[in-house]
């Protein structure tokens, strides 16, 4: 290919970044249409039209900048986001942004016109810390959520998500919206342990994994643990011990990306010498498939059963809140494999644990991801960190891939 990454360009671009919203140990805190995420955006709308692109913003401030093509034809979108949680990492989202302005810049160093235009999206509130809930912006561009409820969303000193987007100058018009593209590619973190586990720079990401939320309630009966046997007791605490067994176990054999997590829990009456009469706790399982989602509960649900009757407590199951799964297209995650191949990066292939843009932009567009890999697989931290040999492959690959499906698309003309 005749474009590649000027590296010191690349992480230098990245080290600016990083500066607006600087912590003192090395971490990022630029909160969703906070001050500093304004001061990212300002900075990126002024790189953007540097590079010759064409830049707007939606009504829910996702900021769009297109790089024309020579034919008239759906979108090639590189998307990411530049929000961050409170005292994040330099990468986690902007990687995939500044990743995309590499690929813009490596294109116009080789004077490469595409046949599709390339649009570079920052979407808005992607981490949901600020204003519930997470990915947000491509939800709403996306038709997953309402653009006036999304806008009516506080923060915790009761601001309201609308008049932020105002004050920091990023509202837009509606039909800026990102529209249906030719394919839609997001560079980023891994955010989990698995590549640097395999030792291997470059994942290809398949899909996005489905969670399901189970609120579990135990009813035991509280007596003193004195004179209560240990064959009469209703203890609703020893019974919450064997679901969170259950639920470790289950994720456990059905083997990877597959995972389950009791992490919300709480006791009464919480007494040293009284037997526990109730537990509530939360499981998490996500499941690349929503039958095996599935599946999982109804295990879960049959081995309650059998615990409660053994027991004598009284369980209950409410699965509250799914997130269905999303395999990416295959075409667009084979064109990332051969890219990787093609740039030479190390690679392998594996599904995303946690949400991102992707998973909404995929509601609309094929879609793929890359990642890059994380030390310790550590994120949303201070000491997120990736190698920046590790940066320049992955970016390596986004530009190969976008270079690749331009030429190889037969795209929906717009
Ligand atoms: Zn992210």
């Amino acid at each position: 290919m005749p474009a590649s990454v000027n590296r010191e360009r690349l992480l230098k671009t990245i080290d600016d970044y990083a500066r607006i919203g600087a912590t003192d140990s090395g971490g990022v805190t630029r909160l969703a249409l906070s001050e500093d995420d304004g001061r990212a955006r300002e900075r990126f709308a002024g790189d953007v039209t540097g590079a010759g692109l064409e830049l707007s913003a939606d009504d829910f401030g996702n900021m769009v900048a297109r790089r024309e093509g020579s034919e008239v034809l759906a979108p090639i979108q590189i998307g990411s986001h530049l929000d961050t949680v409170r005292r994040g990492g330099r990468f986690d989202g902007a990687l995939g942004v500044l990743g995309g302005l590499e690929v813009i810049r490596a294109f116009n160093d080789a004077g490469i016109t595409t046949r599709h235009p390339v649009d570079l999206i920052n979407w808005t509130n992607e981490e949901g810390v600020r204003f519930e809930p997470a990915m947000m912006g491509s939800g709403v561009a996306c038709g997953v959520f309402d653009r006036e409820w999304a806008c009516d969303r506080t923060d915790l000193d009761g601001v309201r998500l609308g008049d932020e987007l105002r004050r920091i100058g990023f509202q837009g018009e509606r039909n800026n919206r990102p529209p249906t593209g030719a394919a839609y590619l997001e560079l980023h973190i891994e955010q989990g342990p698995v590549l640097d586990d395999a030792d291997i720079p470059v994942g290809i990401v398949e899909g996005i994994v489905g969670i399901t939320w189970i609120n579990v309630r135990i009813l035991g009966q509280a007596d003193h643990a004195g004179p209560s046997p240990m064959a009469l007791r209703r203890d609703a605490l020893a019974a919450a011990a064997e679901i969170i067994l259950v639920v470790e176990h289950l994720a456990s054999e059905s083997g990877p990306p597959v995972v389950g997590t009791v992490g919300r829990f709480d006791l009464e009456p919480n007494i040293i010498n009284t037997i526990p009469s109730q537990v509530e706790m939360s499981v998490d399982f996500r499941h690349r498939d929503a039958e095996g989602l599935k599946r999982l509960v109804d295990r879960l649900i049959e081995s309650a059963d059998e615990i409660e009757t053994r027991r004598g407590v009284d369980i209950q199951l409410e699965r509250f809140w799914t997130s269905p799964p999303t395999a990416f297209d295959a075409r667009i995650v084979d064109a990332v494999a051969l890219a990787a191949d093609a740039v030479g990066a190390q690679s392998r292939r594996l599904w995303s644990g946690a949400g991102h843009d992707a998973k909404y932009a995929a509601e609309m567009t094929p879609t793929g991801m890359i990642f890059v890999r994380s030390r310790g697989g550590l994120s949303h931290c201070e000491q997120e960190f990736s190698e920046s040999d590790d940066i320049v492959a992955g970016v390596a690959t986004l530009l190969q891939t976008v270079f690749a499906l331009d030429a190889s698309l037969d795209s929906i003309v717009t």
